[in-house]
């Protein structure tokens, strides 16, 4: 008996791998379908000066609302995309689409920071530098564009790397470092780049208010960003707690859905029109 519980183990083990790898199949066929079937789509989270609590940009995320899979994460499907190749073509998409966008609301704000994150394979296309230039010569000069590069990237011991950071910053592109703080731990490439922007982590803002060591190493990034003349924004601010830390140690900038979450276009309208909502503030 035994015995034949451990088989049934074993199978239900083996059709579980198969699960996984029949999915990340799926995903890759499907995620090529989805480009042409119009499953993809753009969300825009606000980026806010916390001390006036003004909208001054945003940052672009990818959607997928899959017909046969239902709504995907990006965080799921985007390394896949980037194994399979896809990632060039649709992140050509997204920096195309969110142009359009931008410029719109740069036009209407007089000035608009747009982000958007780039993945290491779409970076070291070689399309990717003319991709660009032509967007930001189209692009009305109220519009700063704003690149979101992980530690990963810049950890890599590639001349081609820096090569293409400076023909970026020659274009007038300002980059920021994702995620800051939960990849690599050497510091060193932020003297070796020309990096304009740290994101702290959401997983440091969480914890500020409850947490000692989340809110010395808040504090020793922010001054670090500010003593190397660094523009900063913190992620994932939550709750008023996080907004009032932060506050109080000189964060300039931040998001969270304590402000919005990422929302569609004609909603980012009205947030633009209307302000952000101020009594969002006790809805955690
Ligand atoms: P990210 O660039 O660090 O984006 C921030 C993520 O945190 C987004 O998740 C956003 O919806 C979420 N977020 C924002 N505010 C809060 C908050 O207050 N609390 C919490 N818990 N989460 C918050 P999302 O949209 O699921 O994206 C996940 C990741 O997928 C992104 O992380 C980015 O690395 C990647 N991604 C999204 N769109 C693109 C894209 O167009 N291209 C590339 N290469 N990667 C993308
Ligand atoms: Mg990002
Ligand atoms: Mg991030
Ligand atoms: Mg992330």
């Amino acid at each position: 008996q035994a015995k034949e519980d451990g088989r049934n183990c074993l199978r239900f083990y083996t059709a579980e791998l198969d699960q996984v790898a029949r999915t990340r199949i799926e995903i890759e066929s499907h995620l090529r379908q989805a480009r042409v079937q119009g499953e993809l789509s753009l969300v825009y989270q606000p980026l806010v000066d916390l001390q006036r609590r003004q909208i001054i940009g945003a940052e672009t995320l990818l959607r997928w609302t899959s017909a046969r899979l239902g709504e995907m994460s990006p965080e799921h499907f985007i390394p896949i995309a980037e194994d399979s190749g896809a990632i060039q073509e649709i992140g050509t998409m997204v920096l195309q689409s969110a142009f359009v966008q931008g410029a719109l609301w740069a036009r209407q704000m007089g000035a608009f920071r747009l982000s958007v994150n780039v993945s290491v394979r779409q970076f070291k296309s070689p399309d990717f530098v003319p991709l660009i230039a032509g967007l930001m010569a189209e692009a009305p000069p109220e519009l700063v564009l704003d690149l979101e590069l992980t530690e990963h990237l810049l950890m890599e011991d590639d001349h081609k790397v820096a090569e293409t950071l400076l023909q970026l910053k020659k274009l007038g592109v300002h980059l920021s470092i994702d995620d800051f703080g939960t990849g690599y731990s050497s510091l060193s490439y932020l003297k070796q780049f020309p990096i304009d922007i740290l994101k702290i982590d959401r997983a440091f803002v969480r914890d500020v208010d409850q947490d000692e060591n989340s809110a010395s190493l808040t504090r020793a990034i922010l001054s670090m960003a500010k003593s190397l003349n660094l523009d900063i924004v913190a992620e994932g601010i939550e709750r008023p707690q996080h907004l009032d830390f932060l506050l109080k140690h000189a964060c300039p900038w931040g998001q969270g859905y304590l402000f919005s979450e990422p929302v569609q276009p004609a909603r980012f309208d009205r947030l633009l029109l209307e302000g952000l909502p101020r009594d969002k503030d006790f809805t955690y």
